[in-house]
């Protein structure tokens, strides 16, 4: 019998290690596993941007910090133990000031970048990865799943794992349309995400930028609500390579510019950095960065980890939208979604 071929869409967190935990849950050669994303490097909303200048200079766009949440602590220390392992994850020491502490929760920080969770799973899974493949339409053929992309080409699965924001699931057309039954639209139009604008500034080596925290929380301005020095956040030294800061807006802002031009969005975050921080260098380039999904506020109704949009062969969603907006979230949804797989098989 021909080798199972299975399609995860999204390489970000919840793909990745959706990917990893398919060849650790399954025989080996069971299945083929391949990745795709429209993206053009993994990490998905915990993308690492890297300085046109000097691709030694990065900056964490998305996510900033990972939380294991006392409620987890059990569940996913195995996840966490593994990835310090790896050197993937190190326990965050830098100061953030403003920064609320849960009791009992940990925090960590990666010291290659956010993206560099994902590359790990993608790596562990042995999955074949391919980027610029913006999956459009999706038909049930003769038995199996027949995935199109944009470009024009289209191939055949058993098994299709889609992990990419809900709103983009809608997007999608042909047989899934119908294939999403009355109930479950209902479910996924649902959810909603918050907005916002991310900057990526890089700076020149040598660049000094003295302040005494490595990341903060901004309260009393309209446009800013978190600044990253993202290499101190990281406790790395700029020496030959240039600091990096990175700049999140606040939703209401990033919800009220949502549709204007990039560039103007990018002038007003400029306008009132120079506000909060007068006396930050100029940087030699910059990465103005649109989340439209941000984070999660309202997720599926229940969390329940995953949807099977259909059982044989299988088509199955999930994500953060499935769970809640964090590493922790998409850890779950990923196991979920394993879970119905075998269960499927
Ligand atoms: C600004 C910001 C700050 C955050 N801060 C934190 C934090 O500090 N700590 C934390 O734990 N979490 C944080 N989060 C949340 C965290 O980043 C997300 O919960 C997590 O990254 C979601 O992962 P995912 O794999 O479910 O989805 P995504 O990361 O969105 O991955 C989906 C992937 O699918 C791809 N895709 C979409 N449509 C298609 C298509 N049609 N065809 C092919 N590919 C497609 C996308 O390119 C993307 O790579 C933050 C998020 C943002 C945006």
């Amino acid at each position: 019998m021909a080798q199972a071929r299975a399609l995860v869409v999204g390489a970000g967190l919840s793909g990745s290690l959706c990917a990893a935990l398919l060849r650790r849950a399954l025989p080996p050669g069971a299945l083929r596993v391949e990745l795709w994303d429209k993206a053009r490097g993994a990490g998905g909303r915990a993308a690492t941007s890297r300085s046109p200048a000097d691709p030694r200079c990065t900056a964490d766009l998305g996510a900033q910090y990972i939380t294991l949440s006392p409620s987890y602590a059990q569940r996913h220390r195995s996840f966490y133990d593994d990835l310090l392992a790896h050197g993937v994850l190190k326990p965050l020491t830098a100061p953030i000031k403003g920064m609320v502490m849960k009791e009992g929760a940990l925090n960590f920080m990666t010291p290659q970048g956010t993206s560099s969770i994902a590359k790990h799973y993608l790596r562990e899974s042995g999955a074949d990865v391919f980027y610029e493949r913006h999956v459009t339409q999706i038909y049930l053929r003769d038995g199996k799943w027949e995935v199109c992309e944009k470009a024009g080409s289209s191939e055949l699965f058993d098994i299709v794992i889609l992990t990419i924001p809900v709103p983009q699931i809608l997007q999608l057309q042909g047989d899934i349309v119908s294939i999403i039954n009355g109930s479950q639209r209902q479910q996924l139009e649902s959810v909603s995400y918050s907005s916002r604008y991310a900057l990526g500034l890089f700076y020149e080596a040598g660049t000094q930028i003295d302040v005494p925290w490595a990341a903060q929380y901004i309260t009393n301005n309209p446009c800013i609500r978190f600044i990253s020095i993202d290499n101190k956040k990281r406790n790395i030294e700029p020496s030959e390579v240039g600091p990096s800061v990175v700049v999140h807006t606040s939703v209401p802002f990033g919800i009220e510019y949502l549709e204007w031009d990039r560039e103007k969005v990018q002038q007003l975050i400029l306008e009132q950095l120079e506000i909060v921080m007068p006396d930050l260098p100029k940087p030699i380039n910059i990465k103005c960065q649109k989340w439209r999904y941000s984070q999660v506020t309202t997720p599926v109704p229940s969390c329940p980890g995953q949807m099977t949009l259909h059982i044989s062969p299988s088509l199955i969603c999930g994500g953060d939208a499935f769970t809640h907006s964090n590493f922790d979230g998409c850890i779950e949804s990923a196991m979920c979604i394993v879970e119905a797989i075998k269960c499927n098989l």
